[in-house]
């Protein structure tokens, strides 16, 4: 972070200074009490059931140079170092500081919204950006109203461009990012069933995700898969400029000859205005080439060649529980137990079925706030398991289920096992899987399915 000024901050965050000099400066924003050092400014969030107000005596301790507090704290008078700035929301205090820092940039900012795919196709044009351009990016998956702040503030003085992705669960999130970050350019990914508990349909999720473009300008642009019909031009034409990428010989960036090779990756072509580039990209799943063509049609609004983009799509590399394929005594572990929807249970369904291996076993969990259809996502996910050709599916949870009742109208009896809780497949899971197996693991992230692959790996 380059440094502010305590002036800096109050104004940003229209507080008031009630105690402290007014002079000096900062170089981080922390929330976290446990890691604050005498540089940072700590602002105590409010949760749902936690203030971290009661905190402020520990930094203050520890010589934080300043807080933004919701109120005033009861502070010994020894400990008149310390800057206190008084503002109605510390949340909010926290956003607007995070704008006020980003309006001391001059970048390109690129928002990557969706439903599955949004830190995938953020990497992918972050390695591609990173080409031509000092790039920034969330660390991990930090993006929504708390997570893009502090994103914001890891970004470095000569930064040129930075690649945003941005999450949700109801109306008015991207909204509230979207202002934050003022994108140039913005990427819907594509609209699948995560978090229709909320939203009621897909045309409401495709809603909620267009307010990526509620600050755009007409010389804005967004960027949809169009393959996808509820992403045709139709849908997602507004006052800003779009660009649509997709199979379809009617996109501007057409993807073709999409080759899968298992664990070792992907490779796809794309043609865009006559000129034809193969890609190679070393992550596995077919669907990345839908998400990698969405990156390289972004970094060609940004004056990056395809060429180009083939290059820094060629660094990328894998993020932690996002199909990463691990060995152990012979088997490989495919571990995508970071969440699940059932698009992405499709896509893992794939990646397990491209990989090289005797017997193909599917260990899948609970996906979780589906709304109403919940019941028949689970059950066409076990079917789906059953044709692709999985050899043994393990369904695991009680919405799981009907995973099992699914993959039993495909498979046969003693291929589909169902456990209702992670802890009694734990004690069993050891005798079941040998030597040259593939095993793909998966759920929502309140499964912590990862604690299936720990074992597996001890
Ligand atoms: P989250 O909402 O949890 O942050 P995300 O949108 O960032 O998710 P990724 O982390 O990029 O998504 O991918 C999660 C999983 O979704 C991948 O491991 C893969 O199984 C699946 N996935 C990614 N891209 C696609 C796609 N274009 N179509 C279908 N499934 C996809
Ligand atoms: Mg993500």
């Amino acid at each position: 972070m380059m440094r502010i000024t305590i002036e800096q901050i109050v104004k940003a965050v229209n507080g008031t200074l009630i105690r402290g000099t007014g002079k000096g400066e900062i170089e981080g924003v922390s929330i976290d009490s446990r890691k604050v050092t005498p540089k940072d400014v700590f602002f105590p969030l409010l949760g749902e059931n936690h203030d971290a107000h009661v905190f402020i005596p520990e930094v203050v301790e520890k010589g934080c140079s300043a807080v933004v507090v919701s109120k005033e704290p009861e502070l010994p008078a020894a400990k008149d170092t310390v800057h206190v700035i008084l503002v109605k929301d510390t949340t909010k205090a926290l956003q607007d500081l995070a704008a006020y820092y980003l309006s001391l940039f001059e970048l390109k900012k690129v928002g990557v919204t969706g439903s599955t795919g949004k830190t995938t196709t953020k990497e992918m044009l972050y390695w591609i950006l990173s080409e031509k351009y000092q790039t920034a990016r969330n660390i991990g998956n930090f993006n929504n109203h708390i997570g893009l702040p502090l994103t914001i503030f890891t970004l470095e003085k000569g930064t040129e461009a930075a690649v945003f992705e941005m999450g949700m669960s109801e109306f008015g999130e991207i909204d509230l990012l979207a202002d934050l970050v003022r994108p140039d350019i913005g990427i819907i990914t594509n609209i699948g069933a995560s978090h229709i508990e909320n939203l009621g349909s897909r045309e409401n999720i495709l809603k909620a995700k267009l307010e990526i473009t509620n600050y755009f300008q007409s010389d804005n642009i967004l960027i949809v898969n169009e393959d996808l019909e509820l992403l045709s031009k139709e849908k997602t034409k507004g006052n800003y400029r779009l660009i649509t990428a997709g199979s379809t010989g009617r996109s501007s960036f057409i993807l073709s000859n999409i080759r899968d090779h298992g664990e070792d990756g992907i490779e796809f072509a794309v043609e865009h205005k006559g000129e034809l580039q193969d890609f190679r990209l070393f992550v596995p799943g077919r669907h990345n080439a839908y998400n990698g063509v969405l990156a390289v049609a972004a970094a060609a609004c940004l004056g990056i060649s395809m060429k180009e983009a083939a290059e820094g799509l060629k660094k990328m590399v894998i993020t932690d529980k996002r199909l990463n394929i691990k060995g152990k005594n012979g088997m490989k572990i495919i571990d995508d137990t970071y969440n699940a929807s059932p698009d992405s249970m499709r896509a893992a369904i794939d990646v397990l079925i491209s990989t090289i291996g005797v017997r193909k076993i599917a260990i899948l969990g609970d996906m979780f706030e589906l709304g109403e259809k919940t019941k028949q996502f689970h059950y066409e996910i076990g079917q789906y398991a059953g044709e692709q050709g999985v050899d043994l599916v393990i369904a695991v949870g009680s919405l799981a289920r009907h995973i099992a009742e699914g993959a039993l109208t495909k498979l046969e009896k003693n291929k589909v096992i169902h456990y209702e809780t992670k802890e009694l497949l734990m004690k069993d899971i050891g005798s079941m899987i040998s030597s040259g197996d593939v095993i793909l693991l998966k759920g929502s992230r309140g499964m912590a399915m990862d604690q299936v692959v720990k074992r597996i790996m001890e």
